[in-house]
């Protein structure tokens, strides 16, 4: 199914970029003005047309100028609106870069208070500071939005407590697509925050409302890994609920969690999922404690 959609590197030398990683874009085509942007950070959508430019996410700083580029190219102009689907700096990094004065940018409520204010990520060691004025949200919601351009309804809905406490999908309603943010990492352990109000559970939760709410033509941008169908969907909510139930178990049998770990309980998963992001004895570890 994968195969289905063009994919096309475009692979710019960027003048005056310094950084350890080679910046690169891949550009799914999934309908003429609608395309999946992949490089080093979380997946992009990219909607153009007459009524202006509309970007979900724009991975870290220095993809800012090959994005700008890649937009162009594309046939986009200056995004009217940014929306980010959760505070990560793999998905808000290039805010700075990408938003000014003609780009509105969009997120739920929590997104702004974390940026706004740094952050920290034990897990990655990570520390963010405080962002620039320039690099936050102006329009903030709590449930829902829709908006309305290029004869299109782009429907955004908030889900609790899931990868972060402010994570947005975003519905392509007349094409079909959704681009699901961090909740959905197809094809590898994701990574849940719950030192940021995310939880395991409510990640569930809410692959459970994504699933319910697309169909077998629905195509899905995940917030990492590649576009994926509604099977994807299910075999990750399948994953991840033998998962909850199988810490939970040894949670309850008293196990601590390096004997949790030593359980091996993964062990089907591990060929399709472990090969990404964590071990899975690092994601059994980051996720044991807050499992109830
Ligand atoms: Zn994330």
């Amino acid at each position: 199914m994968k195969n289905l959609f063009a994919t096309l590197t475009i692979a710019l030398a960027i003048p005056g970029i310094s950084t350890a990683q080679e910046q690169k874009l891949d550009v799914t085509k999934l309908t003429e003005n609608l395309h999946m942007l992949s490089g080093n950070g979380g997946n992009i959508g990219l909607m153009t047309g007459p009524d202006g430019t509309f970007l979900i996410d724009d991975q870290m700083a220095p993809v800012g100028p090959l994005l700008k580029e890649t937009i162009k190219n594309l046939g986009g102009e200056q995004p009217r609106f940014l929306l980010n689907t959760h505070y990560h700096f793999d998905h808000t990094g290039g805010n700075e870069a990408i938003g000014n004065a003609d780009t509105a940018i969009v997120s739920h409520g929590n997104v702004r208070k974390r940026l706004k204010n740094g952050s920290t990520i034990s897990a990655f060691d990570a520390k963010t500071p405080p962002a620039p004025a320039s690099a936050l949200p102006v329009v903030t919601f709590s449930q829902s939005m829709h908006f309305h351009l290029n004869g299109e309804t782009l429907r955004t809905v908030h889900f609790p407590r899931a990868h972060t406490d402010g994570d947005s999908a975003v519905y392509f309603e007349e094409s079909n697509i959704v681009h699901t943010g961090d909740i959905f990492f197809n094809g590898l352990y994701p990574f849940i925050d719950t030192e940021n109000g995310g939880s395991l559970v409510g990640t569930i939760a809410a692959v459970q409302k994504l699933i319910a709410t697309t169909d077998d033509n629905t195509k899905i941008i995940p917030g990492h890994g590649p576009l994926a169908t509604r099977a994807d969907l299910i075999a990750y909510q399948d994953m991840l609920t033998f998962a909850n139930a199988s810490m939970r178990d040894l949670k309850k049998a008293g196990k601590t969690v390096e004997q949790a770990i030593a359980a091996d309980p993964m062990v089907d998963y591990d060929a399709k999922w472990g090969g990404g992001l964590f071990t899975t004895e690092k994601w059994i570890g980051l996720l044991y404690a807050s499992v109830i």
